[in-house]
């Protein structure tokens, strides 16, 4: 097989002005997603790149090397700050037109300008070094759990090092000095890789756009929007999957009084004090404990593996913690909450209907209290 540089070239034009416009039509959709827009841009200046390299003996040297190099180095700049736009970093316009000044400074240098190897070597080097700042935002991100956050890393990082393997290769095989450069297998090996590079790195773009997109939409459904805390849905869900591995013990708080703090504070206390609440249970509760509100001033928390003594002690912790738990606005605002507490069984809503019993118990027995589902002390016994 053959690989035509100029057919090549020709497809790259075409291919990368198609993904930027493509880009841009999605940052249209998704104006929030700010690095749609940067990456479009990119691209068509990547197009606008490869046409001029395309073109080159039909038009002055300075377009088609000087101008072309420049723009090339421009789009690379741009997908850095296309990542970097993608974490929500601010675009680092300064160092992204350092490469192309950079260049056109190298450039206005005669001997510089003379000699293919430098121009290369400069070129490669810088447009290398962009790619990898690119790969080191996404991995930088990788907090956020994004599926193709790997594979794009390494996909920029892999292309920063075909660059930078280009310098050393062009002082051991050097170009030939006269006749058009597009006839070197070089040029029809690198127009191959851009391509390859241009359509993987746009895709996976476009899948980290969607991918957080649905995160996103995912966090909101299993979220309860006051306190942040797992909804009962996701908690239920949750607890399911933990109970069907191990065993584990249930409990349940309830807020005493809570219609009263309601009444006497006004809605918005109630709203702070349940905003409390939820802070001091993920102060006082382990990392392994699954923490939820089920509604109203009702939470829950499942711990897997714990004993009974210590899920014993962790109720009466938090207990304590939330009778200690005095406003800052609302200093006389008092709060104490009941906890009715189940172990055994591996069926989430059993376990819920138990704690429940024990809870009323709770209540009936004068609240603020920590009361055991009798079943399971039994079980325990
Ligand atoms: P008990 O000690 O028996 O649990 O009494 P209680 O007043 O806490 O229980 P009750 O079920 O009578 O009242 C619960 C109140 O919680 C009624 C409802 O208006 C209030 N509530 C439910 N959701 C919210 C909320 O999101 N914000 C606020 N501020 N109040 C809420
Ligand atoms: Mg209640
Ligand atoms: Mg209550």
């Amino acid at each position: 097989m053959k690989l035509d540089a100029l057919t090549l070239m020709a497809v790259t034009v075409f291919v990368t002005f198609i993904v930027g416009v493509l880009f841009l039509v999605s940052w249209n959709q998704a104006r929030r997603t700010r690095a749609l827009g940067v990456l479009g841009l990119a691209h068509l200046v990547g197009a606008l790149a490869s046409a001029l390299l395309c073109v080159r003996g039909l038009v002055p040297d300075w377009l088609s090397i000087g101008l072309a190099n420049a723009l090339m180095l421009a789009a690379y700049g741009l997908i850095w700050g296309g990542a970097r736009a993608f974490e929500g970093r601010r675009l680092p316009v300064r160092a992204i037109a350092a490469g192309p000044l950079a260049w056109a400074a190298a450039c206005a240098v005669p001997a510089f300008y003379a000699a293919i190897e430098a121009r290369i070597a400069l070129a490669s080097g810088v447009a290398g070094l962009y790619c990898l700042l690119a790969a080191g935002e996404i991995w930088r991100g990788r907090a956020e759990p994004l599926a193709s956050r790997y594979p794009t890393a390494f996909l920029l990082a892999s292309e920063a090092v075909l660059y930078w393997v280009r310098i050393p290769a062009t002082f051991v095989a050097p170009p030939p000095p006269t006749g058009t450069p597009l006839a070197s297998p070089w040029i029809a090996i690198l127009c191959f890789g851009a391509l390859l590079y241009t359509v993987a790195v746009a895709f996976l773009f476009m899948a980290l756009a969607k991918e957080r997109l649905e995160r996103e939409q995912r966090l909101v459904a299993e979220t309860d929007p006051l306190t942040g805390v797992a909804n009962r849905r996701s908690l239920a869900a949750h607890a399911a999957r933990l109970l069907a591995a191990r065993p584990a013990v249930l409990l349940l708080f309830d807020l005493d009084h809570f219609k009263r703090i309601n009444d006497t504070w006004g809605h918005a206390a109630g709203d702070a004090v349940l905003v409390g609440f939820c802070a001091a249970a993920q102060a006082v509760l382990p990392r392994q404990a699954v923490f939820g509100r089920l509604g109203g001033e009702e939470f829950a928390c499942l711990l897997p593996g714990a004993t009974q003594a210590e899920a014993d002690a962790l109720a009466e912790t938090m207990r304590r913690a939330i009778a200690a738990m005095r406003p800052d606005l609302l200093p006389g605002l008092a709060v104490t909450v009941s906890v009715g507490l189940a172990a055994g069984g591996r069926d989430f809503e059993a376990l819920l209907s138990r704690a429940d019993r024990a809870l009323y118990r709770a209540k009936a027995l004068g609240r603020n209290r920590v009361v055991w589902a009798g079943a399971a002390l039994r079980a325990a016994a």
